[in-house]
């Protein structure tokens, strides 16, 4: 199934919960938040029953996302009822890495495919300033972890200017003690990003430009078949790391995304407006079809290209200000849209 500018509906996060255990400055940076209501929250049996449809209308992809997916109790049970679909060609799982120590064999056991841990600096005052909770060591207590049940996986890093951005080959280092991939991501003005600013935007250039200086000659890797957001790089030696230019030379083009939130909204970009109501024909009782034709003709109309129309903006500011944010709507946040 197409949309408008003719992209396929493939890649569905799901968010399985708007709570975290962090609050990362730039994605949950003020002191008071409103949550969604606790009963609008779907159920397992519910997120199973839509990505049933998903994977009906073409989805094969999912990534449990969040807020922080580990805060979902009993989180492996929903793993192992997606894991078990035969349509489902990917599963994966994307955690600030605090709870995953203690949750990683359930998890593999379960059926989850692959782990994302996000980590953005390696040196504690800074972890704790960022996310204002002292847990990097059970955070490098996750990358163990994921190190010794997946073997490889990925580390995603949002590079900031004046905050990590003299990290960047240290955490190279350190993911390829691990044998994880880093991901470097240029800083987004999303919602909830509301101390956003231009200045403080790492470009892909810039970070290739500092990885240059300290390893040498970097090669683009050429992935022409590719819809990940991330362009991936090798360095001299062979080890390579991504970029997710998102701020600056965004992939609208090609994106094959849709996010559900935990109560069942659909969103078919990060920056859009407005996402479709699943939850309410859900619980009226709308069959498999009667839902099947609501995403159908969702995704048929998308012509969503909500980072491209960022960047066309020039001179650009935090999409959603501060006040909008507290007062509107949850569904605005990344960490309710799951990032
Ligand atoms: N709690 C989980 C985690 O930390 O990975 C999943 C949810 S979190 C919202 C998903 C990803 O969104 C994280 O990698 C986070 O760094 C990223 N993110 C949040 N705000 C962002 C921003 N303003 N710019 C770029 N990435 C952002």
């Amino acid at each position: 199934m197409k949309d408008r500018l003719g992209r396929s509906l493939r890649n569905l996060r799901l968010s399985v919960t708007d709570r975290c255990n962090l609050r990362c400055e730039y994605c949950m940076p003020e002191d008071d938040y409103h949550w969604l209501p606790r009963q609008d929250v779907l159920d397992f049996e519910e997120f199973s029953a839509l990505v049933d449809v998903f994977l009906s209308l073409g989805v094969d992809k999912v990534r449990l996302t969040g807020g922080e997916p580990l805060l979902r109790r009993d989180i492996a049970t929903l793993v192992r009822m997606l894991a078990e679909k035969p349509a489902l060609q990917d599963l994966a799982l994307t955690t600030n890495g605090v709870l995953l120590a203690a949750q990683i064999d359930a998890l593999k056991a379960a059926g989850l495919r692959r782990i994302t841990v996000s980590l953005d600096t390696l040196r504690r005052d800074r972890f704790a300033a960022l996310t204002r909770f002292d847990q990097l060591d059970a955070v490098r207590d996750g990358l163990a972890a994921a190190h010794r049940v997946y073997g490889r996986f990925k580390i995603d890093t949002v590079v900031m200017r004046g905050v990590n951005d003299d990290e960047l080959a240290d955490l190279i280092e350190v993911g390829r003690a691990v044998h994880a991939e880093v991901r470097f991501i240029e800083y987004m003005d999303v919602g909830g990003a509301t101390r956003w600013a231009p200045g403080r935007v790492v470009s892909r250039q810039d970070i290739l430009d500092t990885l240059t200086r300290r390893y040498g000659a970097i090669v683009p890797l050429v992935e022409p078949e590719s819809t990940a957001p991330a362009e991936r790089f090798a360095l001299p030696d062979g080890t390579t790391f991504g970029i997710i230019a998102s701020t600056t030379a965004p992939f609208c083009r090609s994106c094959d995304r849709s996010r559900l939130t935990a109560d069942g909204m659909w969103y078919l970009c990060l920056y859009a407006a407005r996402g479709i109501d699943l939850r309410g024909p859900l619980r009226a009782g709308a069959s498999g079809s009667d839902l099947a034709s609501i995403i159908a003709d969702g995704w048929r109309g998308r012509e969503d290209r909500g980072a491209e129309e960022r960047v066309a903006l020039g001179e650009r500011r935090a999409f959603v200000p501060v006040q909008d944010l507290l007062r509107r709507d949850p569904h605005l946040e990344m960490h309710t849209r799951g990032g």
